[in-house]
């Protein structure tokens, strides 16, 4: 007799638990990641979505595909090098394996010789410090919002932190570092126009007055904008002397993490130099232009980074110690990634893309990469990319692995500048693959 209610037929939970390709899963997924793969499945049955004897299969198939993470490995070929939907900076190999390394247990607060309790990172303190000799110590955090919030709760507590209006930065998702410096607690003392800015400016608000509570002096680098026409700022230098008249810290916040100038990228501010013109006290990002983890790097006077280290906000922005492994290891590293990408030679690149390109019979076009969420605004570093049809980007961004491509009038471009050499290969075979159901008529995509 024939079962009136197919619904019956649906295995058991418990009968798919015994199957040996779900029980190798359970040694490596949580028995409650199984089940609801399980039930999600068994559901779909129950809602004739599914035919019941499609169950096992079904489940069997979306128990191989699990990840332990659902963050998925991109190639970015967007030719924007530090990209802050793909996770900013890619590490480099050493630093990879530093963090693997790093995931275990290890002597993050120890020294072995001893025994006893050490200074927390203290490699990636010496690294630093090997990195930017300018520096007379560091401290690292967690990020660079999260220095700059500690070095205004530390340096300047309930007085005012002086900044020109040309530097109210919003640096991302509607972050704006004004009303970041002032929850804690800080006011912030405006001066200056939007585009012109000069140091008598900067000496009126540091004039002695009535009730006046300046507790330091803030120039942050605009990263992601640029103000041209008629505009004018204060160097570092000028602003130090003043500061060192009022005896009051100067802080600069210079946001790329750039540890020396870069001629690839002539206005960007970087470390040594802001130090060596008399700030107290620079900060910086790790992810962005130095390539490494995310972080924020402060650097400068011996007193004033023992003052930051001691402030209580310091423990609540601590640095994992993935992070501190990440961090030396990129500063020990012969070349990053990011600096690979940023001073790739045009010629080098187009002779890259023109074999790239003739293995699949497209163009190559001019086109130029960006420095993206890590400063160099409006910089264009001339390149070249292979040109596509418009509906390769979703198939594209949708492969395995996923390659995100430029959008350009009705093009997807590809632009191999933060490809590495070693997934070429791997970008070839999923392009062709690509564009072959693109041609071929008669599937979903034609
Ligand atoms: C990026 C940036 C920040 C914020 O740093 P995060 O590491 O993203 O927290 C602060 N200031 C400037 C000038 C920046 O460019």
């Amino acid at each position: 007799m024939v079962d009136p209610d197919p619904r019956r037929l649906i295995p058991r939970t418990d009968s798919l638990l015994c199957h040996p390709r779900l029980r190798r899963a359970s040694e490596e997924f949580s028995e409650h990641v199984i089940r609801a793969v399980i039930h999600g499945v068994q559901d779909r049955a129950r809602h004739g979505e599914l035919a019941p004897e499609g169950v096992e299969a079904e489940v069997l198939a979306e128990i191989e595909s699990l990840r332990p993470s659902s963050l998925r490995r991109v190639i970015n070929g967007t030719g924007v090098i530090v990209h802050t939907n793909l996770g900013r900076a890619p590490l480099s190999p050493s630093a990879r394996k530093a963090v693997a390394e790093a995931a275990g247990y290890v002597d993050v607060e120890m020294d072995l010789k001893t025994g006893r309790r050490s200074r927390r990172g203290e490699g990636a303190r010496r690294a630093l410090l090997a990195a930017c000799p300018a520096a007379e110590d560091v401290l690292v955090v967690n990020n660079g919002a999260a220095a700059l919030a500690l070095a205004a709760a530390a340096l300047v507590g309930h007085g005012e932190i002086v900044l020109s209006r040309g530097e109210l930065v919003e640096i991302g998702a509607g972050f704006r570092l004004p009303e970041l410096i002032e929850s804690t607690g800080v006011r912030v003392r405006e001066v200056g126009a939007t585009n012109r800015t000069h140091l008598d400016d900067y000496a009126s608000a540091l004039a002695p007055a009535a009730g006046s509570e300046v507790g330091a002096v803030l120039k942050v680098h605009p990263s992601n904008y640029r103000v041209t026409g008629f505009t004018s700022a204060v160097p570092v230098a000028e602003l130090a002397r003043l500061c060192r008249e009022h005896s009051l810290p100067l802080i600069v916040d210079v946001g790329s993490g750039l540890l020396a100038p870069e001629p690839a990228l002539p206005e960007e501010p970087d470390l040594a130099t802001a130090l060596t013109e008399g700030a107290d006290l620079v900060i910086a990002s790790g992810d962005k232009l130095l390539g490494g983890p995310q972080a924020g790097l402060l650097l400068g006077k011996s007193a004033i980074i023992a003052k930051l280290a001691r402030h209580p906000l310091a423990r609540a922005v601590r640095t994992d110690k993935l992070t501190l492994a990440a961090l030396e290891a990129t500063l020990t590293s012969a070349e990053v990634p990011v600096t690979r990408a940023l001073q790739a030679d045009p010629e080098t690149l187009r002779d890259r893309t023109e074999r790239f390109a003739s293995q699949l019979g497209v163009e190559v076009v001019p086109h130029d990469g960006r420095v993206g969420g890590g400063g160099g605004a409006g910089v264009e570093l001339p390149g070249y990319a292979v040109r596509l049809p418009a509906g390769a980007a979703a198939a594209l961004r949708t492969a395995e692995p996923s390659i995100l491509t430029r959008t350009r009038h009705a093009d997807s471009l590809l632009d191999l500048r933060c490809v590495p050499e070693a997934e070429e290969a791997t970008v070839l075979a999923v392009v062709r693959g690509v564009l072959t159901r693109l041609r071929s008529p008669g599937t979903d995509q034609a």
